[in-house]
């Protein structure tokens, strides 16, 4: 069993790195369900803002902290998580047991042209998968939706940001009997080569935040959230009001 911690109202997986990849690739050996968000600060501020967005984090099997925001802020408030588990690794871990098992895979999000190249940088890293569907994410979403209750997909990886990726699996996640869907955020921008991963120091310092937001579009809300995070973990504050 996998043991969770109630972080701002929300049940985060409390496990380390190899106990949690151990406990989600069995479910994808055994044809199992399972809904996944990986939260990182912002994701949490957002479901403090909006209860119709917690309401669909409510209805994930499992929330992991996605990076070291969340799991030093989990220290502050008392109820420290073991690990950060990066959903990006979560994701590649997937894929690289989807490989050895001969897994179907669908994919939805990114940009049209972050799509064309992730198939062919996927299909020639894992050679194995089947990929039973394959959506960039500017396209119209039923598209994805009609083709996912067909699919028999194993894995779903889900690149649309969020709140858009937790909304259309929570949409769909009835539809079928079995899969693993996970929200990847801009994990497809990595993977095709189209936006690079945090330089090596930035990773090793822990700072690969840092260079997501210096580097994003909307860097600087990103900024303005980060702080207001900042400020509810040092007051020890769970809620917005
Ligand atoms: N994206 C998408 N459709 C949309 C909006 C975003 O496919 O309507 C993709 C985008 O191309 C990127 C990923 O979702 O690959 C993450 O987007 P963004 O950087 O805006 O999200 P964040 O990093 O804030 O979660």
């Amino acid at each position: 069993m996998i043991q969770t911690k109630q972080l701002f109202g929300l049940p985060f997986v409390d496990a380390t790195p190899s106990q949690w990849y151990t406990h989600i690739k069995t479910i994808l050996h055994d044809r199992g369900k399972a809904f996944l968000v990986t939260a990182n600060p912002e994701l949490v501020l957002r479901a403090l803002r909006e209860p119709s967005y917690e309401a669909i984090l409510r209805q994930a099997t499992f929330i992991t902290p996605d990076g070291i925001g969340v799991t030093a802020a989990s220290k502050r408030m008392g109820a420290p998580l073991t690990a950060t588990l990066p959903g990006i690794e979560t994701a590649r871990e997937l894929l690289r047991t989807a490989d050895a098992l001969k897994k179907r895979v669908f994919l939805l999000g990114g940009r049209p042209e972050v799509m064309k190249s992730l198939i062919h940088q996927l299909s020639i890293r894992f050679p194995n998968i089947r990929f039973v569907g394959t959506f960039h994410g500017f396209g119209k979403t039923e598209e994805a939706t009609q083709a996912i209750a067909e699919a028999q997909a194993d894995l779903i990886l889900v690149a649309l940001g969020a709140p858009k990726q937790e909304e259309w699996i929570a949409s769909v996640y009835d539809q079928v009997d079995h899969g693993i869907f996970i929200g990847v955020g801009g994990a497809f921008d990595v993977w095709s080569g189209h936006s690079k991963r945090a330089p090596k120091l930035f990773r090793r310092l822990k700072l690969e935040w840092l260079y997501r937001i210096s580097t994003h579009p909307r860097g600087f809300e990103k900024l303005k959230d980060l702080l207001l995070f900042l400020t509810l973990v040092l007051r020890k504050k769970s809620t917005l009001s």
